[in-house]
């Protein structure tokens, strides 16, 4: 277990100015906004080949206001993007940081198309649950593993040093609470004490730390986690020992679409584009539209833990935009029948129950109706044969709560003050989704990784060059 101990200047093997933990998405996108302003850095990353919760991703970043949604004509802002995230939390999530997120996504998203050359696009045949305006950008194959690859490439390029197989062991602080170091340990065994004159902390969340899943979340305690597990937990334990103030530790992003047994996430425009959700039992059980994340234990609370997916072709055509979905497909997780009663038989779920719940909802989309967990169904989503199902379960997806941080990334004390060289991004700093799965709005993960890595790295370099 990490504590964190004090040490003299002279005691460390090297110095950095600027030193990051974890090579995700945070951790990039701060190292490169340093790098840019002048600054060395130097990474340290647990992995030989940094991935992380970021390559599991589908990559997607929501940014209001950019001039790839101004070429599609859509009109969007960053207050409404952040009225969008505060009404998701429940007016929960801290709003200088929600407002700083919400304003800077948009020259992120800019800074990494323009200066790195990352080919973004708006997501723009269907929206997520939550979201007023369409303002997810992806990548082409819409997979975090592109987004990482082209971030690790773009540290290359601009000589940015990351230690790879080498695990931050334990922060060193003066009695003031300045982080002077760090303790880090090699795969051979020996130990290495690197100095800095400042740290960001950008190792992501707890979802790989069993203990402090069953201790904060325990209704996910026994669902799969589909994170990084190299993701354990350690920014929280050191802000512990450090005072630091801890923030929504409850929080976290599920998802209540994983294709069973295969693992694959099946995209939630499944459901957004006019699909449901069924119980073994053949019957629905919620408003899926309410979001994926809350779907999670929604999921796990039916028999078995268990649902299935039903939609059809023309769905189907609008998924298939991502790799996930062709992966699920190449498996033989997607049952497909030409008519509702075989399908119902080859799910095994009774066929009378589930025809009538079929019929139930087409009848409410040819009148643009509401149901009575309120999902309001429209007429342009009618389904047509060939229909198609998957068998998914709910699953912990990664973890919202950490470090409470200012609007620049820098983690606060108890008392409310700041560290004087200490920041977080990521998954390490408490995110903008409140207190429960339900505030999780789709993207807050990217958002919070890439918006505060960026402005965290910002801060450390104007503190270091000043
Ligand atoms: C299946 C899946 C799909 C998702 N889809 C989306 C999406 O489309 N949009 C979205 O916004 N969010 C999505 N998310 C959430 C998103 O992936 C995360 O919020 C985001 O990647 C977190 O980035 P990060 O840089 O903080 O953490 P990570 O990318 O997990 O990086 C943290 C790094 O720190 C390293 N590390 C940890 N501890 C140490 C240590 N002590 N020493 C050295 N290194 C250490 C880890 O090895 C890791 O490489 C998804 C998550 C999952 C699991």
């Amino acid at each position: 277990m990490s504590t964190i101990v004090a040490a003299k200047n002279e005691d460390f093997d090297t110095k950095v100015p600027l030193l990051i933990i974890g090579a995700g998405a945070a951790g990039f996108c701060a190292a490169l906004t340093a790098r840019e302003a002048g600054v060395d850095v130097v990474v340290v990353e647990r992995d030989a080949a940094p991935s992380g919760s970021t390559a599991l991703s589908a990559g997607l970043i929501p940014a209001a206001g950019t001039r790839f949604q101004r070429a599609k004509g859509i009109h969007d802002s960053p207050q409404l993007f952040a009225a969008d995230i505060e009404r998701k939390a429940k007016g929960e999530a801290d709003p200088a940081v929600v407002n700083a997120v919400a304003e800077e996504a948009g020259p992120l998203v800019e800074w990494l198309a323009d200066r790195h050359g990352f080919p973004f696009e708006v997501v723009d045949n269907f929206n997520y649950p939550g979201h007023s305006a369409l303002r997810m950008h992806g990548l082409p194959s819409r997979t975090g593993r592109e987004l990482i690859d082209r971030l690790r490439s773009a540290a290359e390029l601009n000589d940015i040093v990351v230690l790879t197989r080498s695990i931050a062991e334990r922060p060193m602080a003066d009695a003031e609470g300045r982080i002077i170091g760090v303790q880090i340990a090699h795969p051979d065994g020996t130990q290495e004490r690197i100095g800095c004159e400042a740290l960001i902390l950008a190792c992501s969340g707890f979802g790989g730390n069993p203990d402090l899943i069953h201790r904060h979340i325990p209704d996910m305690a026994n669902a799969i986690y589909f994170g990084h597990t190299g993701n354990r937990g350690d920014a929280i334990i050191w802000g512990g020992a450090l005072d630091a103030q801890l923030a929504h530790l409850g929080a976290y992003q599920g998802h209540g679409s994983v294709a069973m047994p295969h693992n694959i996430l099946i995209s939630w425009a499944v459901v957004m584009q006019g699909g449901f959700q069924v119980n073994r039992d053949g019957r629905r059980f919620s408003d899926e539209t309410r979001g994926y994340s809350e779907q999670a234990a929604e999921v796990l609370r039916q028999r078995e833990g268990i649902a299935w997916d039903v939609f059809d072709a023309r769905i189907a055509a609008i998924a298939r935009q991502f790799e996930d979905f062709q992966a699920a497909e190449r498996a033989g997780a997607i049952v497909t029948s030409d008519t509702i009663e075989n399908l119902a038989e080859a799910m095994r779920v009774p066929v009378a129950a589930f025809v009538a719940e079929w019929k139930g909802v087409e009848k409410l989309k040819l009148v643009g109706g509401q149901d009575h967990y309120g999902r309001t169904f429209l007429a342009d989503q009618l389904c047509r044969p060939p229909y198609h199902a998957v068998k998914v379960t709910g699953a912990l997806f990664h973890t919202q709560g950490g470090l409470a941080v200012d609007s620049t990334g820098r983690v606060k004390r108890k008392d409310g003050t700041g560290f004087p060289n200490l920041f977080a991004a990521g998954g390490a700093a408490a995110g903008v989704s409140g207190s429960t799965a339900a505030g999780y709005l789709s993207g807050n993960g990217l958002l919070t990784a890439t918006v505060l890595g960026r402005l965290a790295g910002k801060a450390a370099a104007r503190q270091l060059i000043s």
